[in-house]
């Protein structure tokens, strides 16, 4: 089935998905008081949260338990020549269609027949769209000062190749990592975040001696479907899916997609690609530059191949939400619940006073105070208790410390699970210490 067809049947589960991120601040539309951008959304007070904790998870992986990558943060805008050599002003382009009676567009590839899949009229002839955002470089109005929004981050990897090489004392094999903007302008954006048109991707470029491309391409396979089971993905929603020949992009020797089965089918969340020597080859043609690597130990000299791992962040934070929304059959009730892990949960613990008096809101306090200094935590005193630990189940908080009476008495407080709602009593004391424990990943 077309995405199209797929999405008009916009799941129930993405509808509430979709509520939930509104009513508890995960995630807007853009520009909302002035009807919306379409396609484009912005992350509230908990959305920034997850995706910052996603971000960091994502980093530690590849960055810091790697010794062989290090991290870039490269500019948005590029060189123009730089997409001239990547291909992308050539090849960047979608097969786009229009209906002649409502003028709706849609992606060729994304419809059956040449009947429009909104109102039943004639589609004229696909014609190719450039993907890219032009923008104007500096004060006047000249085609030298025309450049582009990146469509990707990986093009700032490539073209400071050298520069790592040279400032770093990495050797091949090494990577180099980065988490940053991209904008396509999409024909079909739909499925919430899915598919949009400014979005975050997390790249990481593995530069490898031809000949054990293979083996790294089957090391950072293995790697990057562990980092979505390490999230807390049901690994059953998870699979790998081989490009086949027409499938491959014209620079990819092998590519795998990690998919997840959303409520609209099984789609891509990464890409994991062997793109050979292409990519420096066509720097070097372009930019006169030789990218070659002079392997000292071997005294060999070679450009070497890219095995790359891109991932969209927005893709992501979106599967998690998915995968983690559920809503439960209590005796009397329907319960919320976001089961995320905490080691990426926008809050580790919500702490609440049982009642506004006798002493409980101080020692409450005294608890966030000594716990917000390692972890995002949440004082809340409004309401009855059974309310606060539902808006946290909403919000994916898997802990919730609640002093009492007795807590007055004995220093302990209670701690709630989110997921089995079950209460423990511990002394305060321990309180740190056992969050600790949980929320390390
Ligand atoms: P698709 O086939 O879904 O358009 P793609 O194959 O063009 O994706 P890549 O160019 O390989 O995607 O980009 C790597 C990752 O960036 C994707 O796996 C996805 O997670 C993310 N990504 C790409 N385009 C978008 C988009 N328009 N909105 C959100 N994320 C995106």
């Amino acid at each position: 089935m077309s995405e199209k067809k797929q999405s008009s049947i916009m799941s129930q589960e993405m509808t509430k998905v979709i509520s939930l991120c509104r009513r508890r601040g995960f995630i807007f539309q853009s520009s909302e008081i002035y009807g919306g951008l379409e396609s484009c959304y912005d992350y509230g007070p908990l959305g920034v949260e997850l995706k910052n904790n996603v971000k960091r998870f994502w980093w530690n992986a590849m960055v810091r338990d790697h010794e062989n990558i290090v991290g870039l943060d490269a500019a948005i805008l590029m060189h123009p020549r730089v997409w001239e050599a990547s291909g992308h002003v050539e090849h960047f382009t979608d097969p786009m269609v229009d209906c002649k009676v409502c003028k709706h567009r849609f992606r060729s590839d994304m419809v059956e027949g040449d009947k429009c899949p909104d109102c039943g009229g004639q589609l004229t002839e696909a014609r190719q769209f450039n993907l890219m955002f032009k923008t104007q470089m500096g004060a006047v109005t000249d085609d030298a000062y025309e450049v582009y929004l990146r469509p990707e981050t990986a093009q700032g990897i490539y073209v400071n190749f050298l520069n790592i090489l040279n400032s770093s004392r990495q050797k091949v094999p090494f990577g180099i990592a980065q988490i940053g903007k991209a904008f396509r302008n999409e024909i079909t954006p739909r499925n919430f975040t899915f598919r949009t048109r400014e979005f975050e991707q997390a790249e990481m470029q593995f530069f490898v001696k031809p000949g054990t491309d293979k083996e790294w391409f089957e090391y950072w396979k293995e790697q990057r479907m562990n980092w979505y089971y390490k999230l807390g993905i049901r690994k059953e929603k998870l699979a790998f899916h081989q490009h086949d020949k027409d499938e491959l992009a014209h620079y990819a020797a092998d590519a795998y997609d990690v998919q997840y089965e959303f409520s609209f089918g099984w789609k891509e969340l990464e890409g994991i690609h062997n793109r050979t020597d292409y990519d420096l080859k066509k720097h070097q043609e372009f930019s006169k530059k030789n990218q070659s690597y002079f392997d000292d130990q071997t005294r060999e000299r070679y450009i070497p191949y890219i095995i790359e791992t891109s991932a969209g962040v927005d893709r992501t934070v979106l599967t998690i939400l998915m995968d983690a929304y559920e809503e439960q059959q209590l005796e009397d009730d329907v319960r919320i619940v976001l089961h995320l892990s905490p080691a990426i949960a926008p809050y580790k613990a919500a702490i609440f006073p049982l009642v506004k008096r006798d002493g409980m809101p101080e020692m409450a306090r005294k608890i966030t105070d000594e716990l917000k200094k390692r972890y995002m935590v949440f004082y809340d005193d409004g309401g009855a208790v059974g309310r606060r630990y539902r808006r946290q189940d909403e919000a994916g908080t898997p802990f919730c410390i609640t002093v009492d009476s007795q807590s007055l008495e004995d220093q302990t407080v209670t701690i709630r699970d989110r997921d089995s709602m079950q209460q423990i009593r511990i002394s305060v004391d321990q309180v740190a210490e056992w969050l600790n424990e949980k929320v390390t990943a």
